[in-house]
């Protein structure tokens, strides 16, 4: 017999996350723990709940100068190797805790430098508190691993140089690049040198395009820049038609994407914060899981989105009505696309993710 779908057995189901922002994952204790042993005073609260409650609160706001103070405030007190190290350790922890057997998690070194830290520092760093948190998550019976993504910030002109830097620690589990930040005014291809020397390393990068601006931003990510994957990329649906009579034609754009399997990075709780649907339920993911796109689902910021991966996939199951199955397919999809071998995904697939569904489904 098959185990009920509830928010504690999807926590028990494995599942890989691709979509993860280091200084959006924060617990609110070690906000305020940091804050203290750093010296930073500008923290709006204290107490741990309160402090959570406003986080989510300012990321709900519509407000993008109260969204963008969250993560003022996450930064702010992650500019020490130690604050770096604990954040990436219970990083890892949380996630293991949730159930996620395979994590990406990115964030941008050039944030990081108020005190001067170097980017070797500070990714040196951040991988020593993945470690630390994997081995932690091991004792207590859980199997994680992390692979981290380094983001450039779309505003600023260090994409070269952070390319650089990813490639360097490719052995060390940086796993990939990326470019975060605003996408009005900042097209991809104001980045295409940093692309095109990944691409001359033969290494891996996605793209944060199609999130809150249009199909022109998902066509340069992918065939300007060459993006294995699309962070977001929820507006392809502009690109695809449904008819009243339910037929559906897609744009030769979308048709691209489908047909080539581009993974999408879907964030469905974030999304909703940030304007780019009004509901799950209306949510294109409905939609593009229908169309066969490979979907993954994914939670972005942990704590500004007041989300896990497991509240994804039981808000999905609410809104849609999946149950193990399209887990599964949505946890095989993000495992083929991550950005680490072949073998080891496979591995993964093969000896955990699909195990794990087959006891659920029974
Ligand atoms: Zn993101």
């Amino acid at each position: 017999m098959s185990t009920p779908v509830t928010l504690d057995t999807i926590r028990l189901a494995p599942k890989v996350l691709l979509h993860d922002h280091l200084d959006g994952g924060l617990r609110p204790q070690t906000v305020i723990d940091l804050a203290r042993a750093t010296g930073y005073s500008d923290l709006p609260h204290e107490d741990p709940d309160e402090l959570r409650e406003w986080f989510a609160a300012a990321a709900d706001s519509g407000s993008l100068e109260r969204y963008l103070e969250t993560f003022a405030h996450t930064v702010g007190v992650m500019q020490t190797k130690e604050a770096l190290t604990r954040v990436a350790a219970e990083c890892a922890e949380d996630l293991a805790a949730d159930g996620v057997v395979y994590a990406e998690v990115r964030y941008a070194p050039e944030l990081f430098q108020e005190r001067g830290l170097t980017l070797e520092e500070i990714v040196e760093a951040v991988q020593d508190g993945f470690r630390e948190g994997e081995r932690r998550a091991a004792e207590s019976g859980k199997r994680i691993r992390i692979g981290t993504l380094l983001c450039a910030m779309r505003q600023n002109a260090r994409s070269a140089e952070i390319a650089n830097l990813a490639v360097r620690y490719r052995d060390a589990e940086v796993v990939g690049f990326d470019i975060a930040g605003p996408e009005a005014g900042y097209p991809p291809t104001r980045n295409l040198d940093a692309f095109e020397y990944l691409r001359q390393q033969n290494a891996h990068f996605t793209i944060h395009a199609g999130e809150a601006f249009g199909l022109p931003s998902i066509w340069e990510a992918i065939q300007h820049c060459g993006a294995e994957r699309l962070g977001h990329g929820v507006r392809i649906v502009d690109d695809i038609k449904v008819a009243e009579d339910g037929s559906v034609h897609l744009g030769r754009l979308a048709s691209y994407v489908r047909d080539r399997r581009i993974p999408l990075e879907m964030c469905p709780s974030s999304n909703l914060q940030t304007g780019a649907a009004s509901s799950i339920a209306e949510h294109p993911i409905g939609l593009l899981t229908t169309l066969r796109f490979r979907v993954t689902v994914n939670t972005d910021n942990r704590l500004m989105s007041h989300c896990t991966m497991s509240s994804e996939f039981a808000a999905l199951h609410e809104a849609f009505g999946y149950g193990w199955a399209d887990m599964q397919w949505f946890t095989v999809n993000a495992m083929k696309s991550a950005f680490i071998g072949f073998d080891e995904r496979l591995e993964i697939i093969n000896d955990v993710i699909k195990p794990g569904y087959a006891a659920l489904l029974g």
